[in-house]
């Protein structure tokens, strides 16, 4: 893993971003509206079956480095979730053996330009801007997933905590789903949703996101010169 990494900075040139990047997924698949108080705090329905979107993998940054506000948003929030990361392929796979395939979990931000979501029909622009995919380091997973918690804070003050268990759909559930489109494969991650709570960066600001215990992501934030 620390061979591609090192490979795919190379390719990037210097001083690039995503050098430290921890890992380089093929893809990164993202849950949206999966805790009910979020769906709600944004005026959304929670969803009959799970909704997900993917974010490049060119978006990835590491612990400490910065998130740049693109000129392009006037509101970049935080996403503070719970990340898995996909250890053996799964292909239209059941929910057991989904939750069998994780090799780890991560912290994981995903930060969206929420003006641009809003204003695109889709939001691979307002989710795949550079460093807008911090990750925390991959931690093996609990046994049970349920009891995994996350954690948002922005300049020391908690601003989300949730429970695996407030999801509208689990770990198991959503993985299960995407593998009925998708082929999930080793190194992917999925981002889980995030909890109610969401709210704006400003540049310098440091927004930070926990796996309770397990994985930590801290980012400062600029304003992209
Ligand atoms: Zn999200």
């Amino acid at each position: 893993m620390s061979d591609s990494t090192t490979a795919a900075g190379s390719r990037l040139g210097q001083a690039n971003q995503q050098e430290r990047a921890p890992i380089r997924p093929g893809k990164i698949v993202c849950i949206g509206r999966n805790y009910r108080e979020h769906a709600k705090e944004l005026g959304n329905e929670v969803p009959a079956e799970p909704l997900f979107f993917l974010k490049p993998s060119s978006s990835i940054i590491g612990d400490g480095e910065v998130i740049l506000l693109p000129e392009q948003s006037q509101q970049v929030e935080f996403e503070g979730e719970i990340g898995v990361v996909i250890g053996s392929p799964l292909t239209r796979a059941s929910e057991g053996d989904a939750e069998d395939a994780i090799s780890g979990v991560l912290a994981l931000n995903d930060v969206t330009a929420r003006d641009l979501q809003r204003k695109d029909s889709q939001w691979t622009r307002a989710k795949g801007f550079d460093t807008f995919c911090p990750l925390g380091s991959v931690a093996s997973a609990p046994e049970d997933l349920s009891t995994i918690t996350v954690v948002t804070r922005v300049n020391g003050i908690e601003r989300q905590r949730a429970s695996a268990k407030d999801m509208v759909f689990s770990i198991g559930k959503v993985l299960s789903y995407v593998s009925h489109v998708m082929t999930l494969e080793p190194g992917d991650i999925v981002a889980t949703g995030t909890p109610s709570g969401v709210g704006p960066l400003a540049p310098g600001d440091v927004v930070e996101v926990e796996i309770e215990g397990i994985s930590k992501v801290s980012n400062p934030v600029q304003a992209r010169a």
